[in-house]
């Protein structure tokens, strides 16, 4: 008889649970990078470094000097569902980074993770250990901030393992997920070191903090993200409609590149690849550019958090504008009119 064959139905355990939330959110050590390197930022971390080993897939560490956790939070900030920076009244209305409270319990399910944190003013710091299940916090000893260590990512799920790149394509995508952090956080240092075969490793990139005032500081820090030339051929934009600020560099024609790597697009400091802006930018560009070249531009949209919704994609690089026609007129008007009074600057040099 049939129904002697169809299934039960039957509640996950909450590690099965975990791991395929997990799924979603660490795609590869990058996508874990950027997680703990946002958290470190919400926890407003003035200098954060990331080290890894094997391209991240036996050791990710996050050292940070934020604020801390208290030892009683620690297992908390393990769990699932579990956050401080929303208290789901109004789940529009995000300032920070992070709000699902996921990522820990995620990492925690997929990985090794330890958590050491001390909080600013505590005598002593204290240690939380998951792999699969939440250990008891232990005391530990750490001078301030926060380090998670994320050990042998996918050990538990042999089938994603199977489809990460080989390390250096791993350490890559670590690199690219901190350069485009930190070009939205100019007055935070980065360092990421390789630390493969142990020991004080080799240093990949290091950003010292930036300071002067806010345009003065990302000009230094895309320059040296994005590189000197960038900066020295590109133009400042800074336009503001119906409470929608553009800011950021946007390349001179002659800087187009053979493909879009040097598209560097944030909303509220989130690195977003959004189709709607990326759109924009092509079409700001559409009279001086063929099209088989690429505007160059690192730009930055920033607005009332109630005017877009991050919570569309769980990695969060995709956004949704209450108005997509607003933003996306305010980048192509600003950075026409931006291209076209240095083309005319560059007219009038020429012929007077
Ligand atoms: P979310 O960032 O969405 O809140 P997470 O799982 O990433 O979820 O983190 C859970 C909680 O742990 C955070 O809300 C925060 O209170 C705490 N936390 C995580 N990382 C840090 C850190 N580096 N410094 C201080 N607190 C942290
Ligand atoms: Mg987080």
């Amino acid at each position: 008889h049939i129904l002697a064959h169809l299934p039960r139905i039957a509640q996950l355990s909450d590690a099965a649970i975990n791991r395929i939330a997990a799924g979603e959110v660490v795609e590869r050590p990058a996508s874990a990078v950027k997680e703990l390197v946002e958290n470190s930022l919400d926890a407003g971390a003035r200098r954060i470094e990331v080290a890894y080993a094997d391209g991240g897939k036996t050791l990710l560490r996050i050292t940070d000097d934020g604020h801390g956790m208290r030892p009683e939070d620690l297992p908390l900030a393990l769990a699932r569902h579990a956050t401080s920076k929303i208290d789901g009244t109004d789940l529009l209305n995000i300032n920070s980074f992070g709000f699902r409270g996921e990522a820990l319990a995620s990492l925690g399910a997929v990985g090794r993770l330890t958590v050491t944190s001390r909080y600013a003013g505590h005598d002593g710091a204290a240690v939380a250990v998951a792999g699969g299940q939440i250990q008891p916090v232990r005391p530990a000893a750490l001078r301030g901030g926060t380090v998670v260590e994320l050990r042998d990512l996918f050990c538990a799920t042999p089938a994603r393992l199977k489809f990460l790149r080989t390390d250096r394509a791993e350490a890559q995508a670590i690199g690219d997920v901190v350069r485009r952090l930190a070009m939205a956080e100019p007055f935070t240092g980065f360092t990421l070191r390789d630390v493969t075969g142990g020991g004080d490793g080799r240093t990949v990139l290091r950003l010292d903090p930036e300071n002067g005032d806010p345009q003065d500081a990302l000009a230094a820090r895309l320059a040296r993200v994005i590189g000197r030339d960038f900066v020295e051929n590109a133009l400042q934009i800074d336009a503001e409609r119906d409470g929608i600020a553009l800011s950021g560099l946007a390349a001179l024609p002659t800087y187009s590149r053979g493909s879009a790597v040097t598209q560097f697009l944030f909303v509220n400091g989130r690195p977003v690849r959004d189709k709607l802006l990326i759109g924009a930018l092509r079409a700001a560009y559409s009279d001086v550019l063929s099209r088989d070249r690429h505007p160059a531009a690192a730009l930055f949209i920033d607005c009332d958090p109630l005017q877009v919704d991050v919570n569309v994609h769980p990695a969060k690089a995709e956004v949704r504008f209450r108005d997509p026609w607003l933003v996306r007129g305010l980048i192509v008007s600003a950075l026409r009119h931006a291209l076209a009074e240095a083309g005319h600057r560059a007219s009038s040099t020429l012929t007077g």
